[in-house]
């Protein structure tokens, strides 16, 4: 087929290539920073689309995940083969394909080339890194390599720039080749089978299935493609499928290791007499550094000391920026007490608007800090090391390397850990992660912890004086999510996240200084991603929050609490009364402590008459209507309704409970009040106390496994693109949380 160039209509250019081979650098590169960003329908893989001209003639880049193969194990996987081959509605195939290349791992790079020349498209070869194959002593016979393959190759320096201009002429050049499938790897037995089989499903398929489709569906023994839908592909055909399978096995080609066979072999064929290395591989100093860095001992306490201080930055160098956050979003609250008059509207801004743009902006701190740790490791070439030190630990739940980090930045706050489980490539691994990062002890649980260690857990010494009973109940909340996270994992890894997992590919890139502009985008694309994709939902989470605890407002339920203080209003008053007979020159004294008296009793009852208003709320009513359920915790309708109410942040209870109790509004967990107040509080009609310690060790556990987090499920459902995820979180926390409460509670009361 030929792209005719139309100018009306814009060529589609797909770029493709692995990790790290700088494709984004070459994208930003070709068509700047002016992108769009979407998502492919119903797949969580990201469209990066952005547009730039040759000569007039208008051309859509389109950036797809980068990948080490176009082997499809997952629907999303799918998206990217579908979306090469032109078979995504609405979306025709790319008319050219550039494939980029890291030159300084020209080998490796090209099993993924070779597939891609195997879709038929016209394709074009970006050797990049050419500055770091010369560094390592490796020239490459760039025109011998493209008279090899039968397509343009251009080699380039993308963060230079250099070769860019090259580039734009092959690309508009490529356009005018025609599309030919490119000449197949496998053995002559295998392709034979390849052809039968496509013989054989024709037939049966409305459209007939490209060969590249066949060949993985003949290598795909893990079975995924089989429930994928192709069309024609059914139980007959899957028979078939499966005596080639066993016929290629007996030749001596088993199947699914027939494939790196062959590609390799290709590869090595395909290079064979163009690439020169030199005789002194100035490889030497980053062996070296690799010596120390991936030294059992060495490498493991350089990792160590990074990682404590990447925590300490993400949990103690975010704060200064998280409070100077709250406390810009509580200064313009009190602007708006002297522009608005007190009222919903009022309400709404300053609890609803406010607390929810709070809610979103606070995260931004943390995520940013991670980033910039991850994007300075990944780009100096640490963070492949990093996985394969963390390894050998993290295989003991099944986990691989990379999941460290995104566990280990959980414990300040999920929301960054479960974007930075990004870098994992094994689904199953990446999705296990997510779904146990939030049982991380993070940092908004710690306020409700402090608030009822101080009030319930006596400071007693233990262990002969060496720890206090206090810490070590905070420990003990660590350590509880942390073994219920390995046990979660064990779980999810045998029985809904089975399947094997790929042998750990050890990709280990050359060492070299970051770049601050990759550092920059990174950073930003990741902080834009959460903004764009999680903080709205977690922005109407808040406001709707606000509005269950704010209506229904009856105005009967202010004049109830004001006329009960009715008595002490005109008491008051009649002293006030009583001050003004006595002549203009009565006791100052008096008047001042009138006055004063006057000023508490106005704050006593605008205390009451916000417990009363929320006492009256929708969220109240709520936590009326879960009372039953939670009463088996020991818990009362009001920790109930907190706990609903802490649904946009877990620290919300601890100002929800502050509320509800006739505090005011603002009790933090260091309020003295809060806990005298909750240490008195009693069930309704009775003197039995609400609280006790088992109580308070109840609600400690069931904030320690719940996932009452909106902003986790949010980015969850981001990152993965379905609700599907998040809900299982949120369904199998909540019942380990539960069932925790509930033992805890039991257990506290034998004693
Ligand atoms: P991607 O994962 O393929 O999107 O890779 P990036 O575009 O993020 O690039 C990875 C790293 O390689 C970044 O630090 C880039 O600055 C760097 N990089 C890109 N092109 C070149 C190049 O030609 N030579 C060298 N030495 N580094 C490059």
């Amino acid at each position: 087929m030929h792209a005719t160039k139309d100018p009306a209509k814009s060529i589609t250019v797909a770029l493709i290539g692995n990790p790290n081979t700088g494709k984004s650098t070459l994208f930003n590169s070709l068509a700047g920073v002016r992108q769009h960003v979407g998502n492919y329908p119903g797949a969580t893989v990201e469209k990066k689309i952005g547009q730039f001209t040759i000569a007039g003639q208008p051309f859509d880049l389109v950036d797809l995940p980068g990948t080490y193969s176009l082997a499809p194990r997952s629907p999303d996987e799918m998206v990217t083969v579908d979306a090469l081959l032109g078979r995504l509605a609405e979306e025709p195939a790319p008319d050219v394909v550039v494939c980029v290349l890291d030159a300084s791992r020209l080998q490796q790079n090209l099993y993924l080339f070779s597939q891609v020349l195997e879709l038929g498209r016209p394709t074009v070869l970006v050797l990049n890194k050419m500055d770091l194959a010369e560094a390592q002593g490796t020239s490459v016979d760039v025109a011998g390599l493209s008279s090899r393959l039968g397509v343009p190759v251009v080699a380039m320096q993308a963060h230079r720039k250099l070769g860019l201009e090259t580039l734009r002429q092959t690309i508009q050049q490529a356009v005018e080749q025609p599309a030919r499938a490119g000449e197949s790897p496998f053995p002559e037995v295998f392709r034979r089978e390849v052809a039968d089989l496509q013989a054989a499903l024709k037939p049966a398929a409305a459209e007939s299935l490209p060969r590249y489709l066949i060949e993985r569906l003949l290598l795909d023994s893990g079975g995924w493609l089989e429930q994928a839908g192709l069309p024609g592909v059914d139980n007959g055909a899957m028979q078939q499928v499966r005596q080639a399978r066993a016929r290629l096995a007996e030749a001596g080609y088993p199947v699914p290791a027939v494939e790196a066979m062959a590609r390799y072999d290709w590869a090595a064929r395909t290079l064979d007499g163009l690439v020169k290395t030199s005789e002194t591989p100035s490889r030497s100093g980053s062996d070296r550094l690799d010596g120390i860095l991936m030294h059992r001992f060495w490498g493991s306490l350089i990792f160590a000391l990074l990682m404590t201080l990447v925590f300490q930055a993400i949990f103690i160098g975010a704060e200064p920026l998280m409070e100077g956050i709250e406390d810009g979003i509580g200064w313009l609250g009190q602007r708006l007490d002297y522009v608005l008059p007190e009222g919903v509207l009022r309400s709404l801004l300053q609890d609803g608007v406010l607390a929810g743009v709070g809610a979103v902006l606070v995260f931004l701190p943390q995520i940013l800090i991670l980033f910039v740790f991850i994007a300075v490791l990944e780009d100096c070439g640490y963070m492949a090391r990093a996985a394969y030190l963390m390894d050998r630990l993290m295989s003991r739940i099944g986990l691989s390397g990379k999941s460290f980090i995104p566990l280990l930045s959980s414990f300040a706050c999920a929301i960054p850990g479960i974007m930075a489980a990004r870098v994992i490539e094994d689904r199953r691994d990446r999705l296990t992660t997510m779904l146990i990062a939030p049982l991380m002890t993070c940092g908004a649980r710690l306020p409700v912890y402090t608030l009822l260690i101080a009030a319930f857990i006596p400071a007693h010494r233990v262990l002969g004086g060496w720890i206090g009973l206090q810490g070590l109940t905070l420990l003990a909340m660590y350590v509880l999510g942390l073994l219920v996270a390995v046990l979660a994992a064990f779980v999810l890894k045998r029985t809904l996240l089975r399947g094997e997992t790929p042998p750990f590919l050890m990709e280990l890139p050359s060492y070299q200084w970051p770049s601050p502009a990759t550092v920059v985008r990174r950073v930003s694309e990741n902080g834009w991603s959460f903004l764009r994709g999680a903080g709205t939902l977690i922005f109407t989470v808040s406001v709707l929050v606000w509005a269950a605890a704010y209506f229904p407002r009856d105005p009967a339920v202010e004049a109830e609490v004001r006329s009960g203080y009715a008595p002490q209003i005109e008491a008051l008053q009649q002293r006030a009364v009583e001050l003004a007979e006595g002549g203009e020159d009565g006791d100052s004294a008096a008047r001042v402590e009138l006055e004063q008296e006057r000023a508490e009793l106005k704050a006593t009852i605008s205390r009451h008459v916000a417990g009363a208003y929320m006492e009256h709320s929708y969220l109240a009513r709520a936590g009326r209507v879960i009372e039953p359920a939670v009463e088996p915790l020991g818990w009362d309708w009001r920790i109930g309704c907190a706990v609903i109410a802490s649904f946009p942040a877990r620290e919300v209870v601890v100002s929800t409970l502050g509320v509800i109790y006739h505090l005011g509004e603002g009790q933090d967990e260091r309020s003295e009040s809060l806990r005298d107040t909750l240490r008195g509080a009693t069930w309704p009609g009775t003197d039995r106390r609400v609280f006790n310690i088992p109580v308070a060790l109840s609600l400690m556990v069931f904030y320690a496994l719940c996932a009452q987090c909106a902003a986790t499920l949010a980015i969850m459902r981001h990152e993965t693109g379905t609700w599907r995820w998040p809900l299982l979180t949120f369904t199998y926390m909540t019942v380990l949380a539960y069932a925790g409460a509930w033992l805890t509670y039991h257990i506290g009361m034998q004693f």
